[in-house]
């Protein structure tokens, strides 16, 4: 059975939109995914140490793998387009987290879902409040578009795309 999965990207190092595009690509040749919607693309300010701004979007992907397959393929993607792990929270080429796999809980060691700051963080509930707003947190009990409510402003912007396939597949989703 096949479960919609969202996966947020970021990146803050060299071409920021040629990487997303890059992941995206490489996503969709996922045998077993089918990427189903593209956010818009948010350009924001960094979490952690001092570094250069990010370009973050969300995916809706149709998976018919586990979360923790799909997790073990995300980081091959990472590491594909050149990711380092050098510094907790430090600048990369891409980020791929998994956000929300729609009617799960996931508690192991190496892999949190709903991943643990989705709450927190601006840049990952904008995105994906444009494509699911009526999602809802199967922990803390509030939709996505009611979390977004809830947040304290943070500066994320909406960034033109270039090579980004935004709002290019159908959105009717609530
Ligand atoms: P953050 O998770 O706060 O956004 P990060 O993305 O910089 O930080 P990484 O260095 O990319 O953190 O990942 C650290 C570990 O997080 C990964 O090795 C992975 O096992 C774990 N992890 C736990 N939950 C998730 C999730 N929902 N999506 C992706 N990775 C996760
Ligand atoms: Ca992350
Ligand atoms: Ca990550």
């Amino acid at each position: 059975m096949s479960t919609i999965i969202y996966v947020g990207l970021g990146s803050n190092e060299g071409d920021r939109e040629a990487h997303l595009v890059a992941a995206l690509t490489a996503l969709s040749r996922i045998d077993a995914v089918a990427v189903l919607r593209c956010s818009s693309l948010f350009d924001s300010a960094p979490v952690g140490p001092p570094q250069p701004r990010y370009l973050n979007a969300v995916v809706a992907l149709d998976c018919d793998l586990s979360p923790q397959r799909l997790l073990v393929i995300l980081q091959q993607i990472e590491k594909d387009l050149g990711r380092r792990r050098e510094q907790h929270w430090g600048p990369r080429t891409i980020d791929l987290d998994i956000l929300f796999c729609e009617g799960q809980v996931v508690a192991d060691p190496h892999l949190q879902v709903p991943h643990l700051e989705l709450h927190k963080r601006r840049f990952a509930l904008e995105p994906l409040a444009e494509l699911s707003p009526a999602l809802l947190h199967p922990v803390l009990g509030m939709t996505v578009k009611e979390l977004l409510g809830k947040l304290a402003p943070q500066d994320v912007r909406r960034s033109e795309a270039t090579a980004w396939p935004e709002a290019s597949l159908p959105s009717n989703e609530t």
